[in-house]
């Protein structure tokens, strides 16, 4: 971690990323630890409001939102935003919203997939209240490392009582590659929610894969646990 504490990625090279099509961390299939933990997040509730934070185009988003859930992303880049719905065929709408002077809404015009274009840092539950389910992959581990006290407080923030959070990270050497994604530790995620949030590990996997080797990297383990407010 020491390595990577004050490595700062700029929004402006996000945004460069998705103009030059930089975009290896978008899947093409809704991912697998998305579906391999669903039920454990539904816990047999219908209509849920899912958070999506930096959300990228996520063809996740599309997919919860077929099953008959609701879905509201953040994510800065317009550019992502405008190609979720092209990607899938679907009309939307954009608007401002008067509490983000920076930011605009797109949403979709059967109303399910609402996408805020605005940073992170600007949106709270006074935007779009809080949610009942949250799906965060390369999102706390897109995040510089030195933001990360203030991404939990939002995150904490958006939670409804009854919400389940979902959170995907990687582990690896962090001696050996700078990030984006960073190395995230269970005693991190520990740190940043434990206080507030029961923190359950539900999956630990090997993920490594031929390009984590033109990262410099030895080994990669992909880790899902599952964030529940303490007070339920
Ligand atoms: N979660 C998505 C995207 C991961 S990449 C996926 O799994 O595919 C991280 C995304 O966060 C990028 O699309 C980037 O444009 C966006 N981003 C970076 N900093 C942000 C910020 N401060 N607020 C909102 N979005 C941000």
């Amino acid at each position: 971690m020491s390595v990577q504490k004050d490595r700062v990625m700029a929004v402006s090279e996000w945004e460069e990323r998705w103009q030059t099509g930089r975009i290896g961390f978008h899947n093409f299939h809704v991912h697998k630890m998305l579906q391999k933990c669903i039920d454990r997040v539904l816990c047999g509730r219908s209509g849920v409001r899912f958070f999506f934070p930096l959300c990228g185009k996520a063809v996740d988003m599309k997919w919860l939102a077929d099953m008959g859930h609701s879905v509201v992303g953040v994510e800065i880049s317009e550019m992502a935003i405008k190609q979720f719905f092209e990607d899938h065929n679907m009309t939307y709408t954009e608007e401002t919203v008067p509490a983000i002077p920076e930011g605009k809404l797109f949403k979709s015009s059967d109303g399910k997939i609402s996408l805020y274009q605005c940073s992170l840092y600007d949106f709270s539950s006074s935007v779009a209240g809080q949610f009942g389910g949250i799906w965060d992959r390369g999102s706390l581990v897109a995040i510089n490392p030195c933001d990360r006290e203030r991404y939990a407080s939002i995150l904490l923030s958006l939670m409804d009582k009854d919400c389940r959070y979902l959170l995907d990270t990687l582990l690896y050497n962090p001696e050996l590659f700078g990030g984006p994604p960073f190395a995230v530790s269970d005693e991190d995620i520990r740190t940043l929610f434990g206080s507030a949030c029961e923190v359950q590990l539900l999956v630990s996997q090997d993920a490594f894969e031929e390009k984590h080797k033109t990262w410099g990297l030895d080994y990669l383990t992909e880790k899902v646990h599952l964030l529940t407010l303490k007070s339920n």
